[in-house]
């Protein structure tokens, strides 16, 4: 983009909030677009952690195939060689009256504000079930999941009672999205590519089971219907049960017990059947729709506020060729971060805004080891050609190279290499709960 330099003695600040999918890729492209013009213009960008997460992979950190830091990147790092600062603490606060967000550190002010704060897990107030279930959404997340199913292959292991032993060694994922089924999928293959062989003196292919639970009546809502239908027969041939038209009922860390009436033990339950919008976002005076995602117009911008611009998770933005709100994945949060920084930059450099319409062409999905399912307009792919590509896509939506390599030293480690199965817990007790109740149901 091109533009005048405006001398000015006062900096323009726009403030991001967020450096996940969103709020990152908005910083890039907004330093990317202004290159050179206004100079005035500060970006800084906020987030309670100090890297971005790659969370289409964290899958593969629950089940030991990639470490931590090969998701995690560090955002001063992106930032380098960008005008963009990282600002690293917890967001306490939003003053769209004052124009300023408060941090653990300080108060900061802003011209331009971007809210890219993603969603949270939605227990749906089931607080027995938020205390209890294990989650899919950060690195804590998967680091405790890795770490209780070795702990189940430890107990089982030993255990005589055989009802007891299959209770320790069946994993069950309630909700059939992407995440529910690619976890659902990559537990199996951990369990039985990886675990069994070195368990396999006492623990038998036979004694573990995997079950994804779903409410509706179809898994992968987002995919068209003969995928979903094609990832159903892929799922069950490789030996997950596979629930649909059932809601959990309850889990007490040891039995399950499903609407449909049935009941089995299992120590283990992911939850991954909804997500909310960030509560700081739900608390804001804009117009929103009701699950608390705000309501933009077409250029991103909220409804009812000029200078602050939503995108990703919590953005209500109107698919016009579809006319439904964008799903809520990285996928669109990326897309809309070029818009919002292009429109952000425009109005710097007094050039004419642009607006999100995106035609929604397919999707991908990984299910287990070396293969997925792709989806683009015409198109579809299954196996490992879709395995490659699904990952190549992925991975190439990192922000830059150095990663970019990274994670496809990463992905060659997961596929040439054997998954880890070394428990390592660094976490301090308190933070235990849900393993401790769930470890001590189980006995
Ligand atoms: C396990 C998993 C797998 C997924 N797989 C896919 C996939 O394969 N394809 C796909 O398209 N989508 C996938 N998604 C969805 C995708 O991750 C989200 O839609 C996307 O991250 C949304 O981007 P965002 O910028 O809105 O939020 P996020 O990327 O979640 O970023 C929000 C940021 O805000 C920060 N933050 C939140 N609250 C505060 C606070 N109070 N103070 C400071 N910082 C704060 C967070 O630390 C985070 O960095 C997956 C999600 C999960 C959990």
């Amino acid at each position: 983009m091109a533009g005048e330099a405006v001398e000015t003695e006062k900096p323009y600040r726009v403030l991001i909030l967020g450096a996940g999918f969103g709020g990152l890729y908005t910083a890039v492209y907004l330093s990317r677009f202004l290159g050179k013009h206004r100079p005035d213009v500060w970006v800084t960008v906020v987030d309670r952690r100090n890297y971005f997460l790659f969370t289409p992979m964290l899958h593969s950190v629950a089940t030991g195939a990639l470490e931590p830091r090969y998701v995690a990147h560090s955002i001063r790092k992106i930032f380098r060689k960008t005008r963009v600062h990282a600002h690293v603490g917890k967001i306490e606060g939003i003053d769209l009256e004052n124009r300023q967000v408060r941090t653990t550190h300080r108060a900061l002010p802003y011209d331009d504000l971007v809210i890219a704060l993603g969603s949270e897990t939605n227990f749906f107030g089931n607080l027995d079930l938020e205390r209890r279930a294990f989650t899919l959404k950060n690195l804590e997340d998967a680091a405790r999941v890795n770490n209780h199913i070795i702990r189940q292959f430890e107990r089982a292991y030993w255990e005589e009672n055989p009802e007891i032993k299959r209770g320790l060694l069946t994993f069950v994922v309630v909700g059939a999205g992407p995440t529910g089924v690619e976890l659902a999928g990559e537990i199996y293959e951990y369990a039985h590519r990886e675990l069994l062989r070195d368990f396999g003196r006492r623990i038998t292919k036979d004694e573990i089971r995997v079950v994804l639970v779903e409410a509706t009546g179809r898994i992968l809502p987002s995919l068209p219907e003969k995928l979903s239908q094609e990832a159903i027969r892929r799922l069950e041939s490789i030996g997950i049960e596979v629930m649909l038209g059932t809601r959990l009922e309850s889990w007490d860390g040891t039995m399950v017990r499903l609407t449909s009436g049935s009941g089995f033990l299992a120590s283990t339950l992911v939850w991954s059947a909804g997500v909310k919008t960030n509560p700081l976002v739900r608390e804001l005076p804009l117009d929103k729709d009701p699950s608390g995602r705000i309501i933009v117009r077409s250029t991103l911008e909220a409804r009812t506020m000029d200078h602050v611009w939503i995108l990703g998770d919590n953005a209500h933005a109107i698919d016009p060729f579809e006319q439904k709100p964008y799903p809520p994945t990285a996928q669109t949060a990326v897309r809309q971060a070029r818009v919002v920084a292009h429109n952000i930059a425009a109005r710097l450099i007094k050039k004419p805004e642009i607006t999100f319409a995106h035609r929604h062409v397919g999707g991908f999905v990984s299910i287990g080891d070396n293969y997925a399912l792709l989806s683009a307009k015409q198109f579809t792919l299954t196996g490992i050609l879709g395995w490659f590509l699904w990952n190549l896509v992925y991975i190439n939506k990192l922000p830059i190279i150095r990663y970019r390599l990274f994670s496809t030293f990463g992905l060659f480690l997961k596929v040439f290499f054997e998954r880890s199965t070394t428990e390592v817990d660094f976490c301090p007790e308190e933070e235990k709960q849900p393993i401790r109740e769930a470890g001590r149901m189980a006995g």
